[in-house]
């Protein structure tokens, strides 16, 4: 048996199991990968919103990354929810040198509606865009990092191909907060070319954790060695089956169904 992927995941705590480290625990390990955790934050929440939010020290996010990586290794990270400005530029600091496929999941307010990043914190993302191989932010994240409005399928092309080539990062633009029947997801690259995904869109308010679930599920599959456009592709799927077998807890977003 060949030895599975290793992958970091950078993020916050989900108390409820939805999102966040939790989620990317599950998916990791559903994809064959192996699972190691650098914590930001601890959220205490639930499917109806963010009770509470403690960020953890810069200091030891960083210590956790070198724990990691100067003894097991990875071959992939996924970044998610960061916490503090000065998380994100420690984060940035320790993978400046970091050789694998860094997956950045630019997490601005939860599903529920909840902040889980500041102005001064979005303002650090910058930094790990130009580290990051791919970045997957939805429509409103999309909108605030080009500061541009982004609606039609023609504004967000242009918004994430600006940002691809502001950053020289391949942008996936995450369609699901669009209206109509179809889940449009678009992947820019910096060379001006765009690719396009699409599915049905499940009819569900138990959404709570799929940019988490695909951001990590992506870091894995490529992990595996997989092609990063095909990876997306296979991620996607991963993530629309999870949503179709989500198990309706909660009285608000609850969580997908990351059961086998
Ligand atoms: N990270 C944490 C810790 C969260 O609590 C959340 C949402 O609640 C997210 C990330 C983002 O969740 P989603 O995958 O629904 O965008």
């Amino acid at each position: 048996m060949s030895a599975p992927p290793r992958i970091l995941s950078i993020a916050g705590s989900d108390s409820s199991g939805g999102a966040g480290i939790q989620a990317d625990i599950k998916t990791i390990a559903m994809l064959g990968g192996y699972a190691m955790t650098a914590l930001t934050a601890i959220t205490a929440q639930n499917t109806t919103g963010v009770q509470a939010v403690e960020a953890l020290s810069a200091n030891f996010v960083g210590t956790q990354i070198d724990s990691c990586l100067s003894d097991i290794g990875a071959d992939a990270i996924k970044i998610g929810m960061l916490g503090s400005p000065e998380i994100a530029a420690t984060v940035a600091q320790r993978l400046e040198d970091f050789s694998g496929t860094i997956v950045f999941d630019p997490v601005m307010i939860a599903s529920s509606g909840s902040v889980l990043a500041d102005d001064a914190t979005i303002e650090a993302f910058a930094t790990l865009m130009d580290l990051a191989t791919i970045v997957t932010p939805n429509l409103p994240e999309l909108a605030a990092l080009t500061s541009r409005e982004v609606g039609d399928a023609e504004s967000v092309i242009e918004a994430a191909l600006d940002l691809a080539q502001c950053h020289d990062v391949l942008v996936l633009a995450k369609g699901g907060h669009a209206e109509g029947e179809e889940v449009i997801d678009r992947v820019a690259s910096p060379d001006g070319k765009i690719a396009s995904f699409s599915h049905q869109r499940i009819e569900t308010r138990h959404t709570h954790g799929t940019g988490c679930t695909l951001s990590s599920a992506i870091a894995t599959l490529v992990g595996h060695g997989q092609p990063l456009t095909h990876a997306v592709r296979l991620a996607r799927e991963f993530t629309h089956a999870a949503i179709a077998q989500a198990p309706g807890f909660g009285a608000g977003s609850g969580p997908l169904g990351h059961q086998t």
